[in-house]
């Protein structure tokens, strides 16, 4: 039996071999032609609730690609492609940009400022590049630092090298700010947020996901927000869901709130309506 398993195993590998580096190929080209011909890769926008102010916070920019086979993909279908294939610095870079020239649109259609949050991968923070390229994305739209927000992630910072610190502390300066997602899923260290001028914390959603019917996760939750406040970083919990989730948030002072309680990632049309019927019913300009 073993030995038919195995050799099992071993057509099924040879078949892959076969089959796979073309197909690789395949989606390295599509997906560098997307980036470099501004065609395919898209945002989704999922509004970020200010719970003190009650009010817009901003969005985060989600990106999906149009796939000319495959349809619209999520993020999950091609970033752990992307970084294998050494093109995540390409999707990151795009995303950065487009995000900034939609903040730019909506300005410019006289909405009033929010933020825009990115998502940035280990090997694109780690560019020598990457706070020129912030500059000149910034310069580029006509968009004030303060507006743009950079997601990094507990494996991004693990690293305790010289060059994460200078960089952080580099767009710091600029007036950039920086916020920690998903975490407490990764090598967490609290170190770091002493060490590294962050701005925010984002809960993960699987410690918000069963709550508060779960009393650890509640006290987890919980032990966050206090810590964060005592660091001086703001919360934001990702994933919020339900009312019953929102009320505890709220009532145990997380400063955001992100979620399908409030909306799904959005279209930009779509986020544009949200934007002008929220800002209309809760902060009259
Ligand atoms: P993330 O940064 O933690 O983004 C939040 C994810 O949770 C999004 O999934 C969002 O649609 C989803 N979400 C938000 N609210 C809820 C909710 O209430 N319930 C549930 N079940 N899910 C919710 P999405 O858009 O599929 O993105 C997945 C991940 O892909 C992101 O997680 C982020 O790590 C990564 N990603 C997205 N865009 C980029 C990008 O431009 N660059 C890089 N490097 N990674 C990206
Ligand atoms: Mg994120
Ligand atoms: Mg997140
Ligand atoms: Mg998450």
């Amino acid at each position: 039996a073993a030995k038919s398993l195995g050799q099992g195993h071993l057509q099924y590998y040879n078949a892959h071999l076969q089959v796979r580096p073309s197909r690789l190929l395949v989606q390295d080209r599509l997906l560098r032609e997307a980036v470099a011909n501004d065609q395919g890769l898209v945002l989704h926008f999922q509004p970020l609730w200010n719970l003190a102010t009650n009010r817009l916070e901003g969005f985060e920019a989600l990106v999906r690609w149009q796939h000319p086979q495959r349809g619209l993909l999520p993020p999950a279908e091609f970033i752990g492609f992307a970084e294998a294939r050494g093109l995540i610095s390409l999707v990151d870079r795009w995303v950065m940009r487009a995000a900034c020239k939609q903040l730019r649109a909506w300005r410019n259609a006289g909405l009033p400022p929010v933020v825009v949050a990115v998502n940035m991968s280990a090997t694109e923070f780690n560019q020598r590049t990457l706070v020129e390229e912030v500059q000149l994305v910034l310069a580029d739209t006509g968009i004030d630092p303060q507006w743009l927000e950079i997601e990094l992630t507990e494996t991004t910072l693990m690293k305790q090298s010289e060059h994460v610190l200078q960089t952080l502390q580099a767009l710091r300066q600029l007036g950039v700010r920086l916020s920690i997602d998903d975490f407490g899923t990764g090598y967490s260290s609290l170190a770091y947020l002493k060490r590294y001028p962050l701005d925010k914390i984002k809960i993960d959603r699987s410690f918000v996901k069963d709550t508060p019917q779960d009393a650890d996760d509640v006290s987890l939750i919980q032990a966050i927000i206090q810590m964060g406040r005592s660091l001086n970083l703001r919360t934001v919990a990702e994933g919020v869901e339900t009312k019953a989730q929102w009320d505890m948030l709220q009532a145990m002072h997380c400063d955001l709130i992100q979620g399908y309680y409030l909306a799904r990632p959005m279209a930009a049309e779509e986020a544009l309506r949200w934007q002008q019927h929220r800002c209309q019913m809760s902060a009259p300009q």
